[in-house]
This record gives C-alpha cells, structure tokens and sequence, in this order.
C-alpha cells in the first residue's frame, strides 16, 4: 500500500479520474466548451500521473497521460502528422523548473543553453508550404492525425499565402484570439443571446474548426509560429536560428523570447512575464521552456506525449473569494436580460473587482448561484472579471436557490427562454431599456460616433419623449435639448453640430448604428464596400449578400429579413427626409487593389494623443491602404505615429530603432497617395 490507498482504491480511483479526464478533455477540445477551470483539469490530472507512477500496471492505452488532445470533428478530413505534434509537460513551481534543469544536465551532459518563450494560449497548427506558397493547413488533433482546416486558415490576414523566398517547408504554431476580438466577440454574442465562450483558446479552437471559412474570416483570429519540425539545406542548428529563419520568410514569430543559460535566468524570465502579461494584447498561460540546440534536444529525446527537451511553466491562477450582494439583470438593445453579480470589492491581477458578469441563466444555474454565497472569481482571458465557482461549504444553512426574473426588469412583460437560446430575452418591441440602448448604440464612437451624446442625454431624450428612434434625434431643437438636466447652452450647440456632422457619415456607420442583428462595424464596413448605398443593401438579394467574403449566412439572413419589416422601410424613408448620407464615401474596393501606397504592407502602431485625426478613423483609412494597425510595438512593426505624451510605446519603438512618423508626417504621405 503506499499513498496511503490500498491497490484496489488505486485502481478504482484511476478508473475514476480516467473517466472524468475523458469527460473534460471532450468539452475542452471538441466542443470548445469547458465545463471546469483549467486548474482543476491540471489537479486532477497530476493525481492521475502521480497513481501511474505509483502503480505502473495500472496505466491504461487510453489514459489522457499516454495521449495528445482530443478525438477529432466530423465534417473535416483526417490529414495525418508527417511527425506527431506532441504536448509539453508542465511544471507548475520554481522547484520543478529545477528538477528538469538537473534532468536535462543528466541527458545532456554538455554545455546548453535554453530558448524560452511565451506559451500562447490558443491552438496548435502545422502549416505546410511548398514552393514558398500555403497548401496546407492542419490541426494538431490526437497528436497523430489533425483536421485539414486549410481553407479557415487562409481567411487569416495573419498568415501569408507565400512566403519571401520559394521553399517547401513545415512550420508549427499557435493560432489564437487577440483580447479585444474575444472581448468584443463575447459581448456579440452575449447581446445576441449565445453562449459565450470560457476564454480567447475556446474562441479561437471554435472559430478555426467552424465548417464556414466566413466565419472564420470575421473573427479576427492571429498566429505565432514557434517551430520548424523539418529542416533541410539550412543552416540552422537551434531553435533560435529556426525562429529567426521563419522571421526572415514573412512568417510571424513572438518577438518576446530570450536564449538564456542558466535556470535562474529562466525564472527570471518567467517572473518578468508573469508580471507583464495581463498588458500583452493575447493571453499567455505560462513560458515554455526549450533547449535551444537542435542536437542536443535529440540527446535528450522524446516520450510518447511530449519531448523530454521542453517544458511549459504554467502561471498559477489568480483567484479572489469575495461574497455575492445581490445580481443585477439588465436588458440589452435584441433584449437579451444579462445578470450580473454585485459583489464585495476584492483586489485582482491589479484591480478592485466588484462586478462580474454571470453571462445568462443556463451558466447560473450550472453554477448553482446564490445571494450571499461566496464565490471564487478571477479574471477570463486576463480582462474580465468572472465567477468561476462557488463555495459551497461556505453556503449559509439557509441558503436557497436563486428566483430567477419572470418578467422583464424595465418593461414587466414576460421573459422568454428561446430553444436555442442560453439568455433570458424581453420579446417586447416597445421595451423602454431596449429602445434606450439602441439609441446608445446609434451614438456610439464606432457607429455614427455622435460627441457628447451619451448614456444620460439619450435616457432623458427618451424619457421625455422626445426621441423614440435614432432618426429622431436629427429633427432636435436647441429648446429640446435645454430642457434636459446639465444641459446648458454651449453643450446644446456642441450636440447640435455634432448630430449635423454626423449626418454625412459614411454608409458603414450608419448600418452598423441601426444595430441589425449579428451585424458588427466590420460586415457593415464588407456590405457598404460592396453595395455603396443603402438602397443598393436594402434590395441586395440573400445570394448577393451571402457571396461577400467574411458574412456568413447567419449574418445574411438577419440583414435580408431586417430590410423586408415594415418598420424598417419608414425608418429609411425618415433618413431620408433628415438629409442623412445614405452612400459609402470610403475608398472602393476597385481603388483600394490598386493602391501602393507608402502604408501598404507596413505593420503601423498609433500611440499618443492626436490632434488632426481621430484615431479609429485614422486606423480606417491606413487599413483601407492596406497597413495593419496593430496595439504594442515589437520588431514586427514598421512604423510608430506618436502624438502628443506618447509614453512606453514611444520608448520601445526608440529602443528598437523603430521609424516615428508624426502626425505632420502622416499628413503627407496620406496627401501624396
Ligand atoms: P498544453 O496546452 O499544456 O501545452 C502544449 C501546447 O502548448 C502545444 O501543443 C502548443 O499548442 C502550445 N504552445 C503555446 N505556445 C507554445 C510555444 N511557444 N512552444 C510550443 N508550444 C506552445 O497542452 P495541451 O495538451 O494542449 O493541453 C493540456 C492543457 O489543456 C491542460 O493542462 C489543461 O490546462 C487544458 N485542458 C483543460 C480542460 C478543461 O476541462 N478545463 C480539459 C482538457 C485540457
């Protein structure tokens, strides 16, 4: 007996964990959906390895520790692995960094130094070129045997369909979802009443093994390579030299990695990012750890899971217990009713928490949620404050279940619970909360972007009936707006003109504004492109709108049956009468294939305050040249455009010799095109 279980508890307990892994690791890799924090998987699975290692015969063919991720998807062909894509061990404390680095000073029994980088929290793919263009691309799937998932993976601007010179190579990497799209993408799919995924890697897995490559294309996913399994003719002998060769091909590489020598550099290195890493603009779960030197990482060798040359430090969560006060349910513009935990303020990852979103009722009551219980938060993809769980030993005696809403919190009709639906939904037209959020919607920075009109001046313009749809706010008066609270003469004036500004906004604005449902500022931004007016969307066919690249038929459906409603049609002709722009007034698409400009191509990052443009439009118009404008600084990028007080980003891009354009600068090569 040892472990204090005797060989039939053992073997029982193994059974056990067996089957609940198994469970698990199906809602995480094939479903996308997990049901426990990946900290109870790893808890679970570590008892497993340790009764393994205990009593050997125990093991089973089929036990997560003998094999790579999960079962694959119907609906995609099998490809198999030229070499398995293997997972990595963990290590989860600076003691077990130090029992691999004495494990690998045994193996290797040579000088050799260490290559660490970020561990990417999103999924793992193999790339195929051949001849220098993409003919493939794979999941990892089982480790053996992936998904063909090349036409999604086409759809990412991220990964280039030929490379800078004509090789036939294999490269392997991680495809993820940046915060913002995750966030944004969470908050969609939230208003709409879907469930929302656990994190940026559940996003992105969903996202690149969804059968619609549209999909795909309209959710922004990204990638780093990290590994070049097969190398000829090269003179590459480290996985440093690999990463700067891919580097040099046009592949994308993480620009935060470091060769260092020894395992307390390493921990170094893992502190340095465990700290930063709430700022990158992904989510990482850890550093993964590998011996840089291609023959000495064959010295060290392979088991059937993972190489022996590698480990990932996993980040320890970060956790909060705080007490639930009470759940506050708010009613979105598609009427979706969303609850929200009120809570005893906690301290997390560096800020004061005190709400979470408890995302819809099926997620509440999954959880089992009370008042008064209290709950274990943290913060999902790093950003958003959630509840993961509640503890239940903790629960008062008394305690009971949660009574759910039965009627809508602003209007008292009754709430709905879809089929296919995980939200509470108001079906009531006329629901004042939803109208109000429409408005706010309307006015929003990325929709007509209407300065100065925000949540309270719609909520009394509302309230006082003096506007009922967006179109409503063009017909004001400088007298309307004085009778609001706070409202003074000079703020009249600036809503005044900045309502009759918007008036010439492009079509994309305005589309994106009248919140049809699924339909975000970018497939607006696709359909303006493609039909310049809105009479040219309005009367679009379901064929013609489902054949842009990027909206898929879900989106296609909403925009056609949104155009078919009565109510629709007067508001259009109520535009009209406001002397609304009702054309697209960006670059064409015809314009913008034949645009070289000083932008196209070119990695841009926007930083500090500006002064002659707006920021959002002034990232539009590089895009529309086609620059990609992206959030921080790295050896990537190609430009800064500093404005006023730029801070780090300015700092970074000095260090890293990167050229700085301002504003004046921006304004002539714009002039020039
Ligand atoms: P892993 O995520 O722990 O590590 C291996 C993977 O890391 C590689 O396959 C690769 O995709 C990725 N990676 C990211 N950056 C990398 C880099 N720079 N170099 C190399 N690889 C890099 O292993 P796994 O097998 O993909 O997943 C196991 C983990 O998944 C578990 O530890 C658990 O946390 C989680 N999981 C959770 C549940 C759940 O129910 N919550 C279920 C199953 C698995």
């Amino acid at each position: 007996m040892a472990n204090g279980m005797t060989f039939d508890e053992a073997k029982h307990r193994v059974d056990e964990l067996v089957t609940l892994l198994d469970k698990y690791s199906h809602q995480y890799y094939v479903l996308d959906q997990p049901t426990i924090p990946d900290e109870d998987y790893d808890r679970l699975y570590r008892e497993l390895v340790n009764l393994e290692e205990l009593y050997p015969t125990l093991i089973q063919n089929n036990s997560p520790t003998q094999r790579v991720g999960g079962t694959l998807l119907e609906g995609f062909e099998k490809v198999q692995h030229d070499s398995p894509m293997l997972s990595l061990d963990n290590a989860f404390s600076k003691e077990e960094l130090e029992s691999f680095d004495r494990r690998m000073n045994q193996l290797i029994d040579e000088p050799f130094t260490y290559h660490c980088e970020l561990k990417i929290d999103g999924l793992a793919v193999s790339l195929k070129y051949e001849d220098g263009k993409l003919v493939q691309a794979v999941t990892r799937g089982d480790g053996t045997v992936g998904e063909n998932v090349t036409a999604n993976v086409r759809t990412i601007k991220a990964i280039p369909l030929s490379l800078k010179e004509p090789l036939t190579l294999e490269a392997r990497g991680e495809i993820y979802m940046p915060k913002s799209s995750f966030l944004a993408l969470n908050q969609q799919r939230e208003e709409q009443g879907e469930a929302v995924f656990a994190n940026p890697r559940n996003a992105a897995a969903g996202t690149l093994r969804n059968l619609d490559p549209k999909v795909t294309a309209s959710r922004n996913l990204s990638i780093f390579l990290y590994s070049l399994p097969q190398l000829s003719n090269r003179d590459v002998h480290s996985q440093n030299d690999a990463l700067n060769l891919l580097d040099s091909l046009g592949i994308k590489t993480n620009p935060e990695r470091q060769v260092l020598s020894s395992i307390d550099e390493v921990w170094s290195f893992v502190k340095e990012y465990q700290e930063k890493r709430n700022s990158l603009p992904y989510e990482i779960d850890g550093i993964v750890i590998k011996v840089n030197e291609l023959e000495q990482q064959e010295k060290a060798g392979y088991t059937v899971k993972a190489p022996r040359w590698a480990i990932a430090y996993k980040f320890p969560a970060e956790e909060a217990k705080t007490i639930i006060r009470d759940i506050e349910w708010t009613v979105g513009r598609t009427g979706v009713v969303t609850p929200t935990a009120i809570m005893d303020p906690v301290r997390l990852a560096g800020t004061t928490v005190q709400r979470a979103s408890l995302h819809n009722v099926d997620l509440m009551k999954e959880k089992d949620i009370r008042l008064f219980d209290t709950a274990i938060v943290r913060k999902a993809g790093d950003i958003i404050p959630e509840v993961v769980r509640i503890d239940k030993e903790l629960r008062n005696k008394d305690s009971e279940p949660y009574s759910y809403p039965t009627h809508c919190p602003a209007c008292d009709s009754e709430l709905m619970h879809l089929d296919d639906e995980v939200a509470l939904r108001c079906m009531n037209p006329r629901c004042s909360a939803q109208a109000k959020e429409k408005l706010t919607h309307f006015v929003s920075r990325n929709a007509m972007n209407i300065d100065g009109v925000g949540v309270s001046v719609v909520t009394q313009l509302y309230e006082k009936e003096l506007v009922k749809d967006p179109v409503d706010l063009y017909f004001l008066t400088k007298e309307q707006f004085l009778t609001l609270d706070k409202v003074g003469d000079k703020s009249a004036d600036n809503m005044l003109k900045a309502i009759k500004e918007s008036k010439t906004n492009s079509l994309e604005r305005l589309l994106f504004g009248l919140g049809i449902r699924h339909v975000g500022s970018k497939a607006a931004r696709l359909l303006a492109e493609e039909f310049l007016t809105l009479e040219g969307v309005s009367t679009a066919s379901l064929e013609a709108i489902q054949s842009i690249e990027g909206i898929g038929e879900k989106i296609a459906e909403s925009i056609h049956a949104f155009f078919e409603l009565e109510e629709v049609k007067v508001l259009i002709s109520k535009l009209e009468e406001a002397e609304i722009n009702l054309s697209y007034t960006g670059i064409r698409k015809e314009e913008v294939e034949q645009v070289d400009s000083f932008f196209t191509d070119k990695t841009v990052v926007i930083t500090g305050k500006l002064e002659q443009f707006k920021r959002n439009d002034l990232k539009e118009r590089l895009e529309i040249l086609g620059a990609k404008v992206t959030g921080s600084v790295s050896k990537n990028t190609d430009y800064l455009i500093a404005g006023e007080e730029a801070g780090s980003k300015l700092t970074k891009a000095q260090e890293l010799e990167i050229p700085i354009l301002s504003e004046a600068d921006v304004l002539k090569e714009l002039n020039e095109r």
